[in-house]
């Protein structure tokens, strides 16, 4: 197994983040401030608009409460947190384990629609080590969960995290695309972070009409029209879908609130899928355990 230094111990920010955007479906304008956290605190957001009830609403994959267009999460008060997925994305990659996350309205901006903002973001406020062992879920036994329509998530044993992803969409423009990464910094870094959420016009339309999607636009997303993209400047990746599904795998992940040891395989997978996954890794005990490396952490004391 290897690991770098930087592996084995727990990380928090050196200092506060602040960031500001829409909210994609609420389209309201939401400021995001994010703080640094004791070691053993994990993330937990912190309604500031919420004053009669409990508005923290800590990171679980129990919280989890939907997952139709995004992961919301929600505490015992019913405060709820929406499209967290980005977000969590880029502080799994990049170690964070403790932070509180402050926001003044109900949804994580979308900012442009993929985990760069954000990963600029916590490497502008940096990073501090904290002197607690970095935990990990190593998976021992596989676990696989399935929807309809050949919807499947897949945890296998592996000594790294990997992440193998296959879409398929009756859409010239995507196809059939798939990915098959060991999922470190650096990848993420170089292939994924920068991958956009997409969406068809129709559905767009669809959305708007019942109130969602208020704040979607070109500037927040890849909209596909039939065997077009509308965005004047195209796509990052020519295969930017498959891309951005496995960036919201990582963040659909991470509500373990520890990152894994394992190989994740999603096929036509989402959040719904990511989210039945995780309850059932909870739900089976001997399927995995919780590792660190304190041998390693007694070494370089
Ligand atoms: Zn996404």
């Amino acid at each position: 197994m290897s690991t770098s230094t930087s592996d084995i111990h727990e990380h928090t920010l050196a200092g506060p983040a602040i960031i500001a955007g829409v909210g994609v479906h609420t389209g309201r304008r939401t400021r995001l401030s994010i703080r640094p956290a004791a070691p053993g605190h994990g993330i937990v957001f912190v309604r500031t608009d919420v004053k009669d009830r409990d508005n923290r609403v800590p990171v679980s994959g129990e919280a989890v409460v939907k997952t139709q267009l995004g992961t919301v999460i929600a505490n015992a008060d019913g405060v709820e947190v929406s499209t967290i997925e980005h977000l969590m994305s880029a502080l799994c990659i990049l170690g964070v384990d403790n932070v509180l996350v402050e926001l003044d309205g109900p949804e994580v901006p979308i900012m442009d629609g993929s985990a760069l903002p954000f990963v600029q973001l916590l490497d502008r406020a940096g990073f501090r080590r904290q002197e607690a062992p970095q935990r990990y879920i190593e998976i021992l036994e596989p676990i696989r969960v399935e929807e309809g329509e050949g919807k499947t998530a897949e945890l296998k044993p592996c000594d790294r995290f990997e992440m193998f992803f296959e879409i398929e969409f009756d859409s010239d423009l995507i196809g059939r695309q798939s990915v098959d990464l060991v999922m470190d910094e650096e990848t993420y870094r170089r292939e994924i972070m920068s991958a956009r959420t997409f969406g068809f016009a129709h559905e767009v339309e669809h959305l708007r009409s019942i109130g969602l999607a208020r704040g979607g636009s070109l500037e927040n997303a890849v909209v596909i029209d039939g065997d077009r993209i509308l965005n004047p400047e195209g796509l990052r990746f020519a295969d930017e879908f498959v891309r951005h599904k496995a960036l919201d795998a990582v963040g659909d992940l991470y509500v373990l609130g520890m990152p894994i040891l394992g190989r994740f395989e999603g096929r036509k997978a989402g959040h719904s899928v990511n989210n039945k996954l995780v309850r059932e890794l909870l739900a089976n005990p001997q399927a995995w355990r919780v590792v660190s490396f304190e041998r390693e952490l007694a070494a370089t004391a």
